[in-house]
């Protein structure tokens, strides 16, 4: 008996916040959409983070109709205070960004936001989930139209689409399967986080500190009551205090912010406690072959620093989507093209601008010098692509089943 097989216009690998957030503006125009991830559920599981979620972000989720339901979880971030190892300090206050539409960023559960895609994708009658599943290869050629193979709880199957988008993250698997090369670049200082409870009444607010050995910690109010305690660490000093013991992170924490040294002794006894990410700017030497399209972490893996990877995916999803929905309005033979010139340039330069800090690695490119980190990327945390704003408030118009 062969295989199942199963057609979509497109078909979409990778349900995390990217690939939930382009499947439902595509079956919310009444696409065929089929949504495949590995993970057996959506909402449970999966990384506990909560990334920062910038105003236009916020703009695009209120457009969709889900920031009531998710605003509730955040935690706002008003300000951000960056102090240079003399003790100066540069800041950026998101009330008073001209053109930045709203006062603050907020910091979200992922379980939250997959909870409430999925459950808004779950009502639309063209749209199917596929959990537990993963792709065991592609079928046919770049010039022919790919296809996938998958296996769903070990059960074969097939997906016909028109479009195939590799949403599976920043190790994506569909990227290497349809032959995209990519390049790499490091971040040798890792980042050190340690999470404590929020005191209350603390600052809507990320301090940062600079030393004057070019390291940098920073505290961050983060959901679900937490205080991120972030520390990109120089390689060699951190080989040296894990050998040493939880203490002596301890004692490094509080020497840059002495404010930290009664919450570090009460809530920091073990290095389970302590997470350790190593970050990497990931450039593929394309954003597409054929008919198969790659969408947020996929196409360019950033650094955490400026809280971007979820953002610029999720702006990704609002253009290719709007690329998808309307052929005739954009009159293109080719909206996986054409998606790639809008966003890849924009993307290239953020990721250029952090491997310029001396901050996030020992060995930058073009090294900046005494400027605030988050001056330089400030209007991308608070404004985001020019090109993806105006788009948000078309995600709201009257559903209608497509021409095509
Ligand atoms: C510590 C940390 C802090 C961060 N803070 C921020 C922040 O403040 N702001 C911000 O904007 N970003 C932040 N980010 C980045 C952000 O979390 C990611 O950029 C974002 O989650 C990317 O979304 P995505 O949908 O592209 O990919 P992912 O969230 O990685 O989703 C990929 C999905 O694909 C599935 N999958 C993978 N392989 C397969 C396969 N072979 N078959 C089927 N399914 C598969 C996975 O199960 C997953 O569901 C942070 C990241 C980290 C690690």
């Amino acid at each position: 008996m062969g295989d199942e097989t199963m057609r979509a216009d497109c078909c979409i690998v990778g349900a995390g916040p990217a690939g939930l957030v382009l499947a439902l503006l595509l079956a919310r125009r009444g696409q065929r959409v089929t949504v495949v991830d590995r993970r057996q559920h959506l909402a449970e599981g999966g990384p506990s983070h909560a990334p920062f979620l910038s105003p236009p972000s916020l703009d695009l989720l209120g457009h969709m109709g889900l920031l009531d339901t998710l605003e509730p979880y955040g935690q706002p971030l008003r300000q951000i205070w960056e102090y240079d190892p003399r003790g100066g300090r540069t800041t950026l206050d998101y009330a008073s960004v001209p053109g930045c539409t709203r006062p603050y960023a907020l910091s979200l559960p992922l379980r939250a936001l997959a909870a409430a895609l999925e459950e808004a994708l779950l009502k639309e009658p063209t749209a199917r989930i596929m959990t537990g599943t993963s792709v065991r290869g592609l079928t046919g050629e770049a010039d022919t139209g790919y296809g996938l193979d998958l296996l769903r709880n070990d059960v074969p199957v097939r997906v016909l689409s028109r479009y195939v988008i590799g949403s599976d993250g920043k190790f994506s698997a569909l990227r290497e399967m349809a032959g995209i090369g990519t390049q790499v670049f490091a971040f040798d200082r890792p980042a050190v986080m340690v999470e404590l409870p929020l005191p209350v009444g603390a600052p809507e607010r990320i301090t940062a500190y600079r030393d004057v050995h070019g390291a940098l910690v920073a505290t961050m109010p983060v959901a679900e009551g937490k205080l991120t305690v972030l520390w990109a660490a120089d390689p060699d000093a951190y080989a040296q205090i894990k050998e040493s013991g939880v203490g002596a992170l301890r004692r490094r924490l509080a020497r840059a912010v002495p404010a930290l040294t009664t919450p570090l002794t009460a809530h920091l006894s073990s290095w389970d406690q302590v997470m350790e990410v190593r970050h990497h700017v990931v450039r593929p030497e394309r954003w597409y072959r054929g008919n198969l399209g790659l969408l947020g972490d996929s196409a360019h893996g950033v650094h955490s620093f400026g809280a971007q990877g979820l953002n610029l995916a999720l702006a990704d999803a609002v253009v290719l989507a709007d690329l998808l929905n309307s052929t005739a309005k954009n009159p293109t033979a080719d909206p996986l093209a054409a998606y790639e010139a809008i966003r890849r340039p924009y993307v290239e330069h953020f990721q250029e601008l952090q491997t310029q800090l001396g901050v996030l690695s020992s060995n930058p490119r073009q090294p900046v010098r005494d400027t605030g980190m988050y001056a330089a990327i400030a209007e991308v945390m608070t404004l985001g692509q020019p090109e993806v704003t105006p788009l948000h408030a078309l995600v709201t118009t009257t559903p209608q089943t497509t021409t095509r």
